[in-house]
């Protein structure tokens, strides 16, 4: 298995929660002290579909705030289960940090590889 090396780009795509998104995040049982108002797309740069920020976590369920020009939804997902080492039995920094079904490459701390190179 090779782990595509590229550069790590991000989509630059932001977007500022309205008062009633904020509501919902602040509504979440979540212990997570502060949402940032503003968000930034987590995807890769030039991927397809909706931006998407996670905007809270709880427990197993993840959050994301999408958007498009037009139009923003708050949705929940649980994680990707993509791992670049797969086995192992914790998730952890190299693990996909998007939702499950995300459009394009998986995302971890340090880079972004493709499905066919995960197990
Ligand atoms: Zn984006
Ligand atoms: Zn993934």
């Amino acid at each position: 298995m090779s782990i595509d090396t590229e550069e790590l780009t991000t989509c630059p795509a932001r977007i500022t929660l309205d008062a009633s998104q904020l509501a919902f995040f602040d509504g979440l049982p979540s212990a997570a002290p502060s949402l940032q108002s503003e968000l930034g797309c987590e995807l890769e740069h030039g991927h397809e579909g909706s931006h998407a920020a996670l905007g809270q976590q709880v427990e197993a369920t993840m959050w994301w705030l999408q958007w498009t020009l037009s139009a923003s939804e708050i949705n929940p997902y649980t994680w990707c289960p993509a791992q670049q080492a797969p086995g192992t039995q914790s998730r952890n920094d190299n693990d996909c940090t998007l939702f499950d079904g995300h459009l394009g490459r998986h995302s971890s701390a340090t880079t972004y590889w493709s499905a066919d190179q995960a197990a």
